[in-house]
């Protein structure tokens, strides 16, 4: 497997950052998780912006124009012959000392990583999967930007901690006002009365790509949708719930907290959504 590094594609092997690294060190650093599907990288530009987004907010400059990024990607999918996958795009702020001081972090790494992912079983594609609604409390946006996807995921762990103790793959994040902010590393859509419902923005959420492309297909298919604060127990009472993210693609819920969600099974609008998605993916609007 071919690794690209700061402008080389090297072995796997030979791939390696110092350890002075303050992506290591602290966790500072930016980066994404992007699809491949028929050789076309999916939303590459909602991802590129992204990343560069991220960037910008914790000060972190990108020694790579977009054009050069996108280059890189294709030739990392290229040198690997991969045309279905997943691609990690990091961007680390750099060796620097024993100290948090971003500024003596002069050259930022980059690293790109063409590989294969599987987050969740198929089965639970077509049978739903069990969640539960974590207690740790989703970083609010006071403290960090959680717009900002970042190499800090330990808040996002000790949730996926909580899952690993409760026996199941998936949490949902509240956030500190007690609304649904998202999932560990996806984002939360309810049905309730035929109504498409997600957290909004001020929830304190990432900007999910997949999210995106959900509601756009969603507005296509005449589904009535509504960005609004959801509280726990709307989840419980659900109709219908799902989950959405680059590896997680469209994930039917079909229970919180030990109890079905509706009549337990994946219910009409998440299984027209998730077709939806898997037509729109191997389309050429999907890049
Ligand atoms: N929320 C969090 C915290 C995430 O890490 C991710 C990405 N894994 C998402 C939501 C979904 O975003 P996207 O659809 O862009 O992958």
């Amino acid at each position: 497997m071919k690794i690209w590094l700061n402008g080389e594609l090297v072995d796997r092997e030979d791939a390696r950052i110092t350890v002075y690294d303050h992506g290591v060190l602290y966790g500072d650093g930016v980066f994404e998780g992007i699809r491949v599907y028929g050789s076309r990288i999916f939303q590459v530009h909602a991802h590129i912006d992204r990343l560069f987004n991220s960037a910008q907010w914790i000060r972190l400059k990108i020694p790579y124009t977009k054009p050069e990024i996108i280059e890189a990607l294709q030739a990392t999918l290229r040198a690997n012959q991969r045309t279905e996958g997943y691609i990690r795009l990091v961007v680390t702020r750099g060796e620097g000392t024993l100290g948090l001081n971003p500024t003596k972090c002069p050259h930022p790494n980059v690293f790109i990583i063409a590989d294969n992912i599987e987050l969740y079983p198929r089965q639970m594609y077509e049978n739903g999967m069990p969640i539960i609604i974590a207690k740790t409390i989703r970083t609010s946006a006071t403290m960090l930007n959680p717009a900002v996807k970042s190499l800090n995921y330990l808040n996002n762990i000790m949730a996926k901690i909580e899952c690993l103790d409760a026996n199941v793959l998936e949490a949902i994040m509240l956030n500190d006002k007690g609304f649904v902010a998202e999932a560990t590393g996806d984002n939360v859509f309810i049905v309730k009365d035929n109504v498409l419902i997600t957290p909004p923005p001020s929830a304190g959420i990432l900007l999910g790509v997949t999210r995106g492309v959900v509601m756009k297909l969603a507005g296509r298919g005449q589904i009535k949708l509504a960005e609004k604060d959801i509280r726990p127990h709307e989840v419980h009472e659900a109709d219908e719930c799902f989950l959405t993210g680059t590896a997680a693609e469209v994930i039917p819920v079909t229970s919180v907290d030990g109890k079905s969600l509706g009549n337990g099974q994946v219910g009409p609008v998440t299984r027209k959504l998730m077709n939806d998605f898997h037509e729109f993916i191997r389309s050429p609007e999907a890049e």
